[in-house]
């Protein structure tokens, strides 16, 4: 069997070669050319030691990632690549990544410390498909397996519960019974695992074609209530609500898949009702409301995220998206979306509304988004007449409101945003000289 491999890697493989070492593409290229995928990034596993590495490529930019784990990045203009000295791990403590690594002379060993059957197979051109523990197989059968026993894998590493779960929800695959029995005995050791790792394979799973896959196993196995125990509480939560067929679990499963692959969005769909179960009350009808969930689950999204040590920045959005998600049962006129542009921004009223759509789409059977698809019309069409609803827009601005004699200060915002209730209705005042006569007429200086 011949893969194809772009030049670039080639030329990595071909130097390590020639100068007597052994290479070989490893890992999830391997199984990504094999799917007919063409791998993100390429991984190269040989016999040379690090500084053997960094020598042979001391023309090009190297970046020595982990050399205590044998890892030398090249940096080519086609994109990195990590070359990695074969490595047999050392002893694990607490089921966490091994203390130290000892570098080794053959790929089998390396091989055999790679985690899943189909994780685990090298390729090269003269030897072409080396696969010790029967990676094609498992693959051509959609199964995900680990090398070796997975009771003793995954006490090696209990992140490794995470990625059967990330690998099967990407190629959706199932987890093999024995695998999983183990997925499900040891996930609560996954309180060892830190929260950046757990993160980053999450994510993953949240990325993918179809996340409820993903999310449904982790609370299969027991990982939800471990590191995300306030979703658990939304499993089985009847909604009773004529206007929802699901439970609030599998609506927000439905949301998910329904929304396009963005991390923030991803993560606000699955956080959009998880306050729903703490803020039912029932009318006198007996349907259900839930007052104040969206302000609510802005703040349990924060909490969570932080947590899980996410960035700022994608707390802030994800918190933006959930508070405003439920402005979609707002009969919001020009005015109200205007308030509502200036609130969330010209890229993330999008990204709202997205969310909005995918909600409004999973309540219930044959609902339509037809109000919605308007809206998103109506403020492309603000957007693109660009007429003003934010204070920057306005005509005037504060040097030129001190130019005219007011004092620097609180006065200020209070003139724009006054200045900007008046524009917003009646765009056409949008002038400086008209601006500053309703000014001076309203306001002392
Ligand atoms: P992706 O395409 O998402 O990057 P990948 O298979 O390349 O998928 P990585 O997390 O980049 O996944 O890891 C590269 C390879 O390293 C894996 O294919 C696997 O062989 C090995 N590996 C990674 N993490 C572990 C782990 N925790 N335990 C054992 N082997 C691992
Ligand atoms: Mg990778």
């Amino acid at each position: 069997m011949e893969l194809s491999i772009p030049a670039h890697i080639e030329l990595i493989l071909n130097k390590l070669k020639k100068n007597g070492y052994k290479a070989y593409i490893v890992g999830g290229s391997v199984r990504d050319m094999l799917i007919g995928k063409s791998p993100s990034d390429y991984d190269i596993a040989t016999d040379a030691l690090p500084d053997q590495i960094s020598q042979l490529f001391k023309e090009f930019k190297t970046i020595e990632v982990g050399k205590k784990f044998g890892t030398v990045v090249v940096v080519q203009r086609e994109g990195n690549t990590e070359v990695t000295t074969f490595r047999q791990d050392g002893e694990y403590i607490d089921g966490r990544r091994p203390e130290r690594v000892f570098f080794s002379k053959e790929l089998k060993d390396d091989l055999s410390r790679r985690d899943f059957t189909i994780n685990s197979m090298a390729y090269s051109k003269e030897a072409g498909l080396i696969d010790y523990f029967h990676g094609v197989e498992d693959l051509k059968k959609d199964i995900i397996r680990t090398v070796g026993n997975p009771k003793d894998r995954f006490g090696e590493d209990y992140l490794r519960i995470i990625r059967a779960i990330r690998f099967a929800t990407q190629l959706d695959f199932v987890i093999e019974p024995k695998t999983y029995e183990a997925c499900k005995k040891f996930s609560k050791f996954l309180k060892n695992i830190s929260e950046e790792r757990i993160q980053e394979e999450f994510f993953k799973i949240l990325l993918s074609k179809k996340p409820s896959i993903g999310i449904d196993l982790l609370m299969d196995i027991g990982a939800l209530e471990v590191f995300m125990p306030e979703i658990t509480d939304t499993l089985g939560f009847d909604q009773r609500s004529p206007y929802h067929d699901k439970d609030v679990y599998r609506h927000t499963l439905c949301v998910l898949d329904n929304t396009p692959s963005v991390l923030h969005l991803r993560l606000a769909a699955l956080f959009h009702d998880i306050e729903k179960p703490h803020t039912l009350t029932v009318d006198e009808e007996g349907m259900g409301h839930f007052y104040n969930h969206d302000k609510l689950g802005a703040e349990t999204a924060r909490k969570i995220l932080k947590r899980l040590k996410t960035s700022n920045e994608l707390i802030g959005k994800v918190s933006l998206l959930v508070e405003n998600h439920m402005n979609r049962h707002d009969d919001l006129k020009e005015k109200g979306l205007k308030r509502l542009l200036n609130k969330m921004g010209e890229v993330e009223i999008f990204t709202l509304l997205e969310l909005q759509k995918a909600d409004k789409l999973c309540s219930k059977v044959g609902a339509v988004i037809d109000e919605l698809i308007q809206r998103e019309k109506d403020i492309k069409s603000i957007i693109e007449n660009r007429e003003p609803y934010c204070t920057n827009h306005l005509a005037v601005n504060g040097d030129d409101l001190i130019e005219i004699g007011y004092n620097q200060g609180k006065i200020i915002g209070d003139i724009l945003k006054y200045l900007l209730k008046i524009v917003v209705d009646n765009p056409e005042l949008n002038e400086k000289e008209t601006l500053i006569e309703i000014t001076t007429k309203k306001f002392i200086r």
